[in-house]
């Protein structure tokens, strides 16, 4: 998946040729901070890491195979953060989730994917089409959630979203949804109206989490948006969509590290079930192959 960045990793590793040679160390760390970097890795987390790495590789004796091991192992560090964990259920229902993101980076669909998992768990899961900003995204939410065979609260002759995402909620709360997943606006960049437009959507219905949709395929600029977004309207997760065509890997570390925001869902496919949790160990694993 990731070829280019798992064959430079391997080629740092070879440059290690005998235990405690530092001279060799240094040649390794030199190539790994390129593949970082070339794979899209921030720099200030790409200088952390490998700063880290060779420490670690020095405290656990230099060789082929403690490098291997702290980069395992710092790799881990830097994508788990206290809140990978999936789907958190609040404990008044309905757990109401704002979907939040740029126009493009899969919002719609990722609130399809997730009404999926949900139902799958047995979940009473109800989608409310708040993205007005999009002509067709209201559209697209129907047909999502015919298929997926989960309810939509829309409202075609209704041009407010605080309106819509409230009406909702009060649905949910009177028919005792399990959970209400709001699919807000997207704009094609970040611009005030959007965040405050969000922002009083957020205000009005107290989301128990607000989810952003970064598009793994905007390398630094998903790290970017996702910090705009933090600083704005405060967000508790971030659902990497498009993993499947990402080639290069870094995006899930820089956001990681940078952003401070856990990962809980990676995008792998543009159909329904194509969404899994994310597992830290399971990406390290996907990048060093
Ligand atoms: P929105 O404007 O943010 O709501 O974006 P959409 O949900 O309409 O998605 C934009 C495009 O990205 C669509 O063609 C989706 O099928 C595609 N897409 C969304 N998530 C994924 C994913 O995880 N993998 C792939 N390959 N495509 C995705």
């Amino acid at each position: 998946m990731f070829d280019s960045i798992t064959g430079s990793i391997k080629n740092a590793v070879n440059k290690i040729r005998h235990k405690d040679d530092v001279a060799s160390l240094k040649k390794a760390i030199t190539e790994l901070k390129k593949s970082l970097l070339k794979a899209d890795v921030h720099h200030k987390t790409t200088k952390d890491l490998i700063t880290a790495i060779e420490l670690e590789t020095k405290r656990l004796g230099i060789g082929q195979d403690s490098f291997l091991k702290a980069l395992r192992n710092e790799l881990s560090n830097v994508l788990t953060t206290q809140g990978n964990q999936g789907f958190v259920f609040s404990s008044t229902p309905p757990t109401t989730i704002l979907m939040t993101g740029l126009q493009g980076s899969g919002k719609t669909t990722t609130t399809g994917k997730l009404a999926n998992y949900l139902k799958l768990r047995k979940k009473k899961v109800l989608v409310a089409a708040a993205d007005l900003q999009r002509l067709a995204a209201v559209e697209q939410l129907k047909q999502i959630a015919a298929q997926v065979e989960v309810d939509i609260y829309y409202d075609d002759n209704e041009k407010d979203p605080i309106k819509i995402a409230l009406a909702a909620k009060e649905k949910a709360t009177k028919e005792l949804y399990d959970v209400l997943l709001i699919d807000t606006a997207g704009r094609l960049a970040i611009d005030e109206e959007l965040m405050l437009q969000l922002e009083n959507v957020r205000n009005a219905v107290s989301p128990d989490e607000i989810f952003y949709v970064a598009d793994s395929l905007t390398g630094h600029d998903a790290t970017k948006t996702a910090t705009t977004f933090k600083e704005k309207i405060g967000i508790d997760g971030v659902i990497l969509s498009k993993y499947d065509g990402d080639t290069k890997g870094g995006v899930a570390i820089s956001i990681a590290h940078q952003v401070g925001v856990p990962l809980r869902f990676i995008g792998i496919g543009e159909k329904m079930p194509d969404l899994e949790v994310f597992i830290p160990d399971r990406i390290v694993s996907r990048l060093m192959g």
